[in-house]
């Protein structure tokens, strides 16, 4: 039997990181190793890292550098506390981090979580380890599955990597570099995974994926499958009551897919799907591989099929040589696609990625205005379309207690928080509420009836 030992994940970025940081604190459980909110107790600390902005790189010394002074701490009480760095990041950059961070004891790359065990072994005995290989092994395959316990305290919406990777090459974009080549799971591993969850009480899942709807894993025959075969596979099984999935590339948004979107009640109405720029100069510069109006056709093909559904989307603005012509297109967008909220960035010259060698790199001020009159845009947008559901009656389905006493806070189809007053046995459950008033992040609502779940509990 091993000693107790505390872990801390800490994670940068997007939700395929949070779903790593989760399956690599599942990986150590075995070890001995429970997971703690709290750094300063941990006996692992673990930084999982994001490398898809500037300003991300240095946030990760500065946090090496936080957690550098409870590790000397922790030394001057006598006890050990090891800093491994994990991610795009350690992935990218992981022998520079090793060399500039004398505090760090491992890097472990995005492919390589299922050996963490045996790299944390060997670490304690004192080597510093660089792991960022990318192996022949499944690491899905070597990852352990989390606990009920696990699962039912981290809550009834869950994420599940359903794919990694990008074979795209935005010429902006580092992520085919960090993560490598894109590769879909098999269909039934992920349907024995959601299956899992469910059992333990989960009732929503979001698919996740850096390019999620180019999915073609291997179904039960072999064949490759789309991602609205694999969610036709999911919806069946018991006790999931909503679907999601995220990223997705316009290029990808296949007929079958936006089919699935008229068929299954569970799929939700909502599509996050990043167009980058509104110019088509600007979308041929990133290498984007559509245009403004391949994206606007695959709006209207998804409109055409759930008339309800609701988009968001990823902009960047100050792409190299964007001028201000090009940015009114992309603000023209915005109001025509008609977002319901959207992810904005300023350009970040990425080392190693095409554009960041182009010539007429856009001034920082020029940026940072350019971002604050999109963002007014979306906002604008935004509370247009929060504002249309006052006075509606929603199903919500219930997550987790509310920040007052007696009120819980749910989701929309549409992705929207709304909070309502409620009793805590109604959580995982989709409930009719009232839509009464508008927050600025956030609705206000009162259940319909108080009556009979829409779902008996599966399993759990
Ligand atoms: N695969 C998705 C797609 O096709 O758009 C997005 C993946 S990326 C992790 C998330 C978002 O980060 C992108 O949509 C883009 O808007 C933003 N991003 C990526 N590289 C960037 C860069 N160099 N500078 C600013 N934003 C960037
Ligand atoms: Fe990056 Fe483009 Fe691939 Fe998205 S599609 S991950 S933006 S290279």
């Amino acid at each position: 039997m091993n000693r107790p030992r505390k872990v801390h994940v800490k994670s940068f970025g997007c939700q395929m990181n949070v779903y790593d940081s989760h399956r690599m604190a599942d990986t150590l459980a075995p070890a001995g190793y429970t997971e703690t909110a709290e750094p300063r107790e941990a006996d692992l600390v673990i930084l999982n890292t994001c490398h898809i902005r500037e300003k991300a790189v240095e946030k990760v010394y500065s946090e090496i550098g936080r957690i550098r002074v409870l590790k000397e701490e922790a030394a001057s009480e006598g006890r050990d506390m090891m800093i491994a760095v994990a991610g795009c990041v350690a992935q990218a950059e992981g022998a520079e981090i090793m060399h500039r961070a004398r505090a760090v004891d491992l890097i472990v790359g995005s492919q390589n979580y299922h050996r963490l065990p045996e790299l944390v072994a060997r670490a304690q005995e004192g080597e510093r380890i660089v792991d960022t290989e990318f192996p022949v092994e499944d690491k899905f395959d070597a990852l352990a599955a989390p606990s009920r316990d696990v699962i039912r305290h981290r809550g009834i919406s869950a994420f599940v990597t359903v794919q990694e990777g990008c074979d795209k090459f935005c010429t902006f974009c580092v992520v085919p570099y960090t993560r490598g080549a894109e590769v879909s799971r098999p269909v039934e591993k992920i349907a024995a995974e959601v299956a899992r969850l469910a059992q333990a009480g989960v009732r929503e899942v979001t698919l996740i994926g850096q390019n999620v709807n180019a999915y073609h894993g291997a179904d039960a025959d072999g064949a490759p499958a789309t991602l609205g075969k694999l969610m036709r596979r999911l919806a069946d099984v018991p006790g999931i009551l909503r679907l999601r999935y995220t990223t997705s590339h316009p290029r990808d948004m296949s007929d079958d897919l936006i089919a699935a979107h008229r068929e299954l009640p569970a799929l939700m109405p909502y599509v996050h799907l990043p167009v980058q720029s509104g110019s088509d100069r600007i979308l041929g510069l990133m290498n984007r591989r559509h245009t403004r109006a391949d994206y606007l056709d695959v709006i209207a093909r998804l409109r055409a099929a759930r008339p309800d559904v609701a988009l968001t989307s990823d902009f960047i603005v100050g792409f190299p040589g964007e001028s201000e012509a090009d940015f009114r297109d992309t603000l023209s967008l915005v109001d025509e696609a008609g977002f319901c909220g959207a992810f904005t960035f300023a350009y970040s010259p990425r080392p190693g990625t095409p554009a960041a060698d182009l010539e007429d790199q856009v001034p920082e001020a020029e940026k940072s205005e350019r971002l604050q009159r999109l963002q007014a845009a979306i906002t604008a947008n935004q509370r247009a379309f929060n504002a249309s559901f006052v006075g509606k009656t929603v199903e919500i389905l219930l997550e987790k207690p509310g920040r007052l006493a007696g009120q819980l806070v749910g989701r929309t189809p549409y992705s929207q928080t709304v909070q309502v007053m409620a009793p805590p046995e109604l959580i995982g459950n989709v409930m009719p509420v009232a839509v009464n008033e508008m927050g600025s992040n956030t609705l206000f609502g009162t259940l319909e009836r108080a009556g009979t779940p829409a779902l008996a509990e599966a399993g759990a």
